[in-house]
């Protein structure tokens, strides 16, 4: 049992910092592996890329109804823009590859929205050189400078006077509060937008010939395309997903949620379809995401490692022994990197993903979990070192930081998707469904909870026993990971530069921890010097015995579908936030021009073809211009629409 192998060399000279868009900053991520796949891989990467582009759009106008039309001009005025005055022309680049980046014209991050600042006759004078009609320019406009108008994606704590679905800009319901949904049950909770006419709510399920249906049609064409090149558990998966594509019910979609967690050890993989529901301020309806992704062998190792004894954290578990999962149908853990990420899932991207999410299968079947290492690479490679230091209280914790930061977030990551979401059991009163009874709180609770159980046994003699970590680094690790974790709570509320409410889930999950940590425990203290605030990790002991009374009652909470309990828990810790420091720690990092959230261009595939036009080989190279990447995706899926 060593300790997991060291990153595998790559070249110094490296690009992995493009460009920087006000705090989102532009990353190339490599895909090293794919050469050395057999060519019969490297085609089903091919067709299950294509799929993934053809569905980009789904989830464009999943998140707003305008999406589509807006990026359409926006696009037409960046691709031909001759003829328009530089300084206007800047502002629109500006705001169009943030657009790109967020999917339409709200920050991933705050939920809120972000607007054009040129004059608004300079954006018409823009859209008519560029051949946009003047009257669509003019009824689109509101939706490019208004701040006002559908201020928030999604809002999970509404203002007063309206609730959460009418205060979400999202398209994922229409016409209707949430008092419309007294006694009503989703028939297709995940796969449908849910409409009210004439006064009755009608399911617009996404399916071959329903909503979407051509963008769907044209993803069911690859899949099956795919399906020959395919092992045959994944096209077995692929087959059950086609299904679901064209019935839409949801008996197909757990059956194929059983066939992909089933397929477990197939070299090449992709998740497509409708899968996480943070976009949903109901957390039911799942956006539309895709990825392509192969095994990395070498560091599939770490992850297997944990997965191998998951049974073993299951039963030390700090939470009620009822909860504890027995005889735990395994987590299939897995090492990859992505080819391909479309919809939800990029150009901003997770780190790592377990799914299904249907608790009632995970109990069943398991889970598998990906950790997306070339994604994590180039997210450190490309990482300023400022980012590190300017919130560090002393030089040794900086210094620990700098050392540790790469190796400890891998770890915790893996044991968050592997052991975290893999973990527990809830109340069978809840049938398998605690969504339901959490609402809009539920995904906060899970990523809680997932973190939790990381930070809970990183400091564990298991980890040095199972070969994780090595016994004279150890301690310094999990030092190192405390101390970062603390130090997030303050540099993330530069992402939230606009109002005083954290929206996205696992920022609030993260406040909440360590605020919650601060005021029942003395693990923390918050110092401050040259009218600088710091978080300071006082006592690694006491921040793990805080960690396990915070995971018994979040355990508890998603175990019995406690909702008021989960609201007050972030109401108190988790959502509100006192300006000023956010406007401290805003200027911080602005005077070191650091960026608040990444954004990654994919590599670009292209076919070798033989003389009956059949596909003999793929190739692979790297863009290097998320501008390229992003009009090319669109020009791809432009017929689709109509
Ligand atoms: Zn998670």
């Amino acid at each position: 049992m060593s300790p997991a192998p060291p990153a595998t060399a790559t070249p110094a000279d490296r690009t992995y910092l493009l460009e920087q868009i006000d705090d989102a900053a532009v990353v190339q991520v490599y895909a090293d592996g794919f050469r050395g796949l057999p060519r019969r891989d490297r085609i089903l990467v091919w067709h299950l890329v294509q799929a993934a582009i053809a569905g980009r759009d789904i989830f464009y106008d999943q998140r707003y109804a305008h999406n589509l039309e807006m990026r359409d001009v926006l696009e037409a005025i960046v691709a031909h823009g001759d003829g328009i005055d530089p300084g206007t022309r800047a502002e629109i680049v500006r705001y169009t590859k943030l657009f790109w980046i967020n999917t339409g014209p709200y920050n991933n991050l705050t939920a809120r929205k972000f607007v054009l600042t040129c004059p608004r006759e300079a954006f018409a004078r823009a859209a008519a050189a560029a051949g946009v009609d003047a009257a669509t320019v003019a009824r689109l406009e509101p939706f490019f400078f208004d701040p006002d108008l559908d201020p928030t994606v999604t809002s999970k704590t509404p203002p007063s006077g309206q609730d959460i679905l009418t205060a979400s800009a999202n398209n994922l319901y229409v016409g209707l509060s949430m008092r419309d949904l007294d006694g009503f049950e989703d028939r297709h909770p995940i796969n449908s937008r849910l409409v009210k006419q004439d006064g009755r709510l009608v399911e617009e399920v996404y399916r071959v010939g329903g909503r979407h249906g051509r963008q769907i049609a044209a993803i069911v064409d690859h899949l099956e395309a795919a399906i020959p090149f395919a092992a045959e558990p994944t096209a077995h998966a692929l087959r059950a997903l086609i299904r679901f594509y064209r019935t839409g019910e949801d008996a197909d979609r757990e059956a194929y949620d059983i066939a992909w967690v089933q397929d477990r050890e197939s070299p090449v993989d992709t998740i497509n379809g409708f899968v996480e529901v943070y976009l949903d301020a109901r957390s039911i309806k799942g956006a539309w995401e895709a990825l392509v992704f192969y095994v990395n062998r070498e560091k599939t190792v770490q992850i297997r490692t944990i997965a191998e004894h998951a049974q073993w954290f299951e039963d030390r578990m700090p939470w009620d022994p009822k909860y504890r999962k027995r005889g735990a149908h395994g987590v299939t853990a897995t090492a990859i990197e992505v080819v391909m990420e479309t919809g939800d899932s990029g150009p901003v991207t997770p780190v790592g993903i377990n799914l299904p999410n249907d608790q009632a299968i995970r109990e069943r079947y398991g889970s598998k979990s990906v950790s997306l290492t070339n994604i994590a690479e180039a997210y450190d490679k490309s990482t300023l070192p400022e980012l590190r230091t300017e919130f560090s209280w002393t030089p040794e914790e900086a210094a620990r930081a700098m050392k540790w930061s790469a190796f400890a977030s891998e770890l915790t990551t893996n044991m968050h998707e592997v052991i975290g979401h893999g973990s527990g059991k809830v109340d069978e009163r809840l049938r398998g469904n605690p969504q339901a009874a959490l609402k809009e709180q539920f995904s906060a609770i899970e990523e809680s909870r997932a973190d939790l159980v990381a930070l809970y046994f990183l400091p564990d003699p298991k980890v040095v026993e199972i070969g994780l970590v090595s016994a004279e680094d150890h301690a310094e690790v999990a030092l190192a990971e405390y101390e970062g974790y603390t130090r997030n709570a303050l540099v993330q509320l530069r992402r939230v530069r606009e109002g005083t409410q954290i929206e996205e889930d696992h920022m609030r999950n993260r406040q909440m921890i360590v605020r919650w940590l601060m005021a029942h425990t003395d693990a923390i203290a918050v110092r401050s010097r040259d009218g600088r605030t710091y978080y300071v990790m006082t006592d690694a002991a006491a921040f793990r015995d805080g960690v396990g009374r915070l995971l018994a009652e979040v355990q508890r909470i998603k175990g019995e579908g406690d909702y008021p309990a989960a609201r007050a828990l972030f109401e108190t810790y988790g959502v509100h936030f006192d300006p000023a420091l956010r406007d401290e720690v805003v200027a911080r990092v602005d005077r070191l021009r650091l960026p608040s959230y990444t954004a990654f261009v994919m590599p670009r595939l292209t076919v070798v073809r033989g003389e009956a036009g059949e596909i003999v080989d793929v190739e692979l190279s790297y863009p290097l211009d998320l501008t390229a990447q992003m009009l090319e995706f669109s020009a791809a899926t432009r017929h689709l629409r109509g």
